[in-house]
């Protein structure tokens, strides 16, 4: 038999102001069920607005062009209403900064509550699911906490009551942009320990959004690489990183002791980045690239399967790959 129909696929995504140039740019990958992808680039990598053009948020003047699949339902074709109806209840975001999802008028229980109610749950039984979910994204005291309003929270808390929220429809999918970039160290490790444990226990899929590759490479099974609004490279997580089959994938990993095992010393990526609005020509990554040749300047490389389930966008993938 074929294969399954993965959650969501995402296929040849652009994302642009009609006749302007493209943000996102043929972007394609899938998530599975229960799998956390991590979407990992630089800024101007196009990556908040891939996330934005799956949950059906994209700021005023661009469109989003291309296959989004959610369960099999084109998502692009669907309706307003329909849009709505998928986003916060089946797909939910959480974001950098919680204050952008929580009401300040409002108790976070109530907040909490809020989707509980509207499905016709009684009040009390909406009471305990609302200090459940506080309770599993890691709110300490939640029946006190609950009568409480997001400013009389720390910014880790906040993140907590931001990810209850989003869990209160019981969504399939997490869209995670940035979540841990405005905290500091020690809570931004225990909010990704949280929504990995969430993940696992609520058999969730998560869709991660970071620059930082170390976030990336803790909490995902598999990583899509953009760079310049474009896939540089995709595949399962432990191996892309240990093995990366582009020169972007293999500066980014050179750029972070941490993932780098077997030297203390980090490179910093050379150059600044690519602005899609402004994209080289032929391989946007060639004025950065330590193995740019003629052709990467005048021709874009395809994104080519260099090993099962390894996607890479550079033509001469099988080189780096294979070094
Ligand atoms: Fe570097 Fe050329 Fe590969 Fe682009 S196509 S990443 S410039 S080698």
């Amino acid at each position: 038999g074929g294969r399954a129909e993965p959650l969501l696929r995402v296929a040849g995504l652009s994302v642009g102001a009609p006749g302007g140039p493209r943000i996102v740019d043929g972007v394609s990958f899938e998530v599975p069920e229960a799998t956390t992808v991590g979407l990992i680039g630089e800024s101007g990598s196009g990556k908040t607005m891939t996330a934005r053009a799956i949950i059906g948020l994209l700021p005023g003047g661009v469109e989003a062009g291309g296959t989004l699949r959610w369960r099999g339902e084109d998502l692009l074709g669907a309706g307003p209403g329909r849009r709505r109806a998928v986003r916060g209840r089946e797909i939910a975001m959480i974001f950098q900064d919680p204050l952008a999802a929580l009401n300040p008028t409002q108790r976070i229980g109530r907040q909490v509550g809020e989707i509980l109610r509207r499905d016709g749950l009684p009040r009390r039984e909406v009471r305990r699911r609302v200090v459940e979910l506080l309770g599993l994204a890691g709110v300490p005291e939640p029946e006190e906490r609950m009568r409480r309003y997001p400013h009389e929270f720390s910014g880790g808390l906040r993140q907590r009551a931001m990810i209850a929220l989003a869990l209160a429809g019981s969504p399939a999918l997490l869209l995670a942009d940035e979540p841990t970039t405005a905290l500091d160290v020690t809570v931004q490790a225990r909010i990704l320990r949280l929504l990995r444990s969430v993940q696992r226990e609520r058999g969730l899929a998560m869709l991660l959004v970071s620059h930082d590759l170390r976030v990336v490479a803790h909490t995902a099974h598999q990583v899509v690489v953009m760079y310049a609004g474009r896939v540089a490279e995709r595949g399962a997580a432990r191996q892309l990183l240990a093995r990366p089959a582009h020169p972007y994938t293999a500066a980014l990993v050179r750029s972070v002791p941490a993932v780098r095992t077997r030297s203390a010393l980090a490179t910093p990526l050379p150059g600044s980045p690519a602005n899609p609005a402004e994209r080289p020509a032929g391989c946007a990554f060639h004025p950065r690239c330590p193995l740019a040749r003629e052709r990467c300047r005048t021709r874009v490389p395809e994104v080519r399967e260099v090993a099962p389930g390894r996607f890479s966008a550079c033509h001469f993938a099988a080189e780096v790959f294979g070094s």
